[in-house]
């Protein structure tokens, strides 16, 4: 995402990944609101709907089962489960397109930075040498470990095995021992998974070496621990094994170094909000980069980018943290599950988690202002269709009612749009490149002000 953000912008992009083959591992649950959203202003979620099944937006705080309010404010009002391998693969494709180079093979192992740039080294020993890097390297990150960036936060409670294999019983016979157990044990479930193919997710304990990917056999034994048969399991797909651990990179930035994603942080996967945190971190950061690396960012541009996500990230570990609790089999946890329950029957507890699992609630500190200010905008109608359809470029946008603005020198980094129909109640907005609301009002110095704030100095 990352790369293909930063080719909007006619910057060079090297993506050096360690692993040969692309991963095969399903994980993730989907794409929430803001992600679908953010996909939709890159002119991307048409190569993906088809790949991805539509699901109704709400019961994914800690699965309670509750759907989502009505009337949410966005186009893209579902989930779309879709395999992370395959959005890996459409986002690789789109990124390729644009002009990205990826190398697979290429472990990086060392880095070094100076005033202009970075060197980078590889298993191999060969040296690259860029004016940025950013660590998108997963929760193991060896460019955080280089950097020296401290991950500060809990260690794993649990760990589970999941895997896709075939099974050597019958459904009907499958079907009742796995509800049985669903009633007491949260860390478990066998389910299809496509033509023959079940999905497998076990507890861990006990298989204790880490180090190692775990093997058909160990998913055996955890079966027969939890339900007293190992379902005949044979020819897996894929094995993997995840944990639970919450950690929060102590700075998203050291000099011409920055993370993003997992690297950055690191929490249980109830929600679904990892891959979506790390897509949203990769539109907050990539026009920032450009810009810098363009040469019009002003001096601060790249700071803002820890400011506003490293927050954002705090609030998802939490979220995570609470809905952690709320899974838990003891008394205590379970009232408090009880009350969570019957709290969410309110529509504006409900719509409070739903707007923290989705992000459509993040709101920026740009300083005072109206409430609209550093929140996303939903995909308006425009007189010109819709509002995010105006945004594939990855610029900036002046959506003006009163007709009366302009974005003068900015012109080469912010379009325009006058539309005194606009579906807003305020005169005037300067959306960033990420479609946050960086400006509200109707006075054309004040709109200077913010356009260099953001945009830099305007072209002579
Ligand atoms: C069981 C499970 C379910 C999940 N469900 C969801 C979900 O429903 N929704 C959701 O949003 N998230 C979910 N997640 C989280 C999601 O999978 C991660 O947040 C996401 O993969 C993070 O993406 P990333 O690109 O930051 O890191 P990764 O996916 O870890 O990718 C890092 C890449 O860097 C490469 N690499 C590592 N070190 C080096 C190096 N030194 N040199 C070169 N390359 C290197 C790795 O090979 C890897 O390809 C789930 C996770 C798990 C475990």
């Amino acid at each position: 995402m990352l790369a293909a953000e930063l080719r909007l912008h006619d910057v060079r992009v090297l993506v050096l990944e360690e692993k040969t083959e692309p991963a095969s591992a399903v994980r993730i649950v989907g794409l929430h609101i803001r992600s679908l959203e953010l996909m939709a202003m890159r002119g991307l979620l048409d190569r993906i709907l088809p790949h991805g099944r539509k699901r109704p937006a709400g019961a994914y705080f800690a699965a309670i089962p509750k759907p989502a309010p009505e009337g949410l404010d966005s186009r893209y009002a579902y989930l779309l489960g879709i395999p992370q391998p395959v959005i890996e693969r459409l986002l690789e494709e789109h990124a390729t397109e644009l002009g990205a180079q990826v190398r697979r093979g290429c472990a990086v192992t060392g880095l070094a930075q100076d005033d202009e740039g970075v060197t980078v080294e590889l298993a191999d020993g060969e040296q690259l040498r860029s004016r940025y890097l950013v660590g998108c390297d997963g929760g193991r990150s060896t460019v955080r470990k280089l950097l020296g960036v401290g991950f500060p936060g809990e260690p794993a409670r649990t760990e589970s095995l999941m895997g896709e294999m075939e099974v050597g019983v019958p459904q009907e016979e499958i079907a009742a021992t796995v509800a049985e157990i669903r009633e007491t044990q949260q860390r478990f479930w066998l389910r299809p998974a496509g033509v023959g193919v079940y999905s497998v997710l076990v507890p861990a304990v006990g298989v204790s070496d880490r180090t190692e990917p775990p093997t058909l056999e160990d998913f055996k034994q955890q079966l027969r621990a939890v339900a007293g048969t190992d379902f005949g399991v044979h020819s897996p797909r894929w094995l993997s094994r995840f944990g639970d651990a919450t950690r929060l990179a102590e700075r998203y930035r050291v000099g011409r170094v920055l993370l993003a994603g997992d690297a950055a942080h690191i929490h249980p996967p109830i929600g679904g909000q990892g891959l979506n945190l790390g897509v949203q971190d990769a539109i907050n950061l990539g026009w920032k980069l450009a810009a810098r690396i363009r040469g019009w960012a002003p001096e601060t541009l790249l700071d803002t980018y820890q400011a506003e996500r490293r927050p954002v990230a705090e609030e998802v570990l939490d979220n995570t943290r609470a809905q952690t609790e709320l899974l838990s089999t003891e008394p205590g946890a379970q009232a408090v599950r009880r009350l969570f329950t019957a709290l969410m029957e309110f529509d504006e507890v409900n719509r409070h988690l739903l707007e923290k699992i989705t992000a459509i609630g993040v709101r920026y500190d740009f300083g005072a202002g109206p409430e609209l200010l550093g929140r996303r905008l939903p995909d308006l109608d425009v007189k010109q269709g819709n509002l995010y359809g105006l945004l594939h470029r990855g610029r900036g946008l002046l959506l003006d009612r009163t007709e009366r603005l302009t974005v003068g020198g900015w012109s080469d980094r912010v379009d325009y749009l006058a539309d005194p129909t606009a579906a807003l109640d305020v005169a005037c907005v300067l959306l960033r490149p990420d479609g946050h609301v960086a400006w509200i009002g109707d006075d054309q110095r004040e709109l200077d002000d913010n356009l260099s704030r953001w945009f830099g100095e305007p072209a002579r």
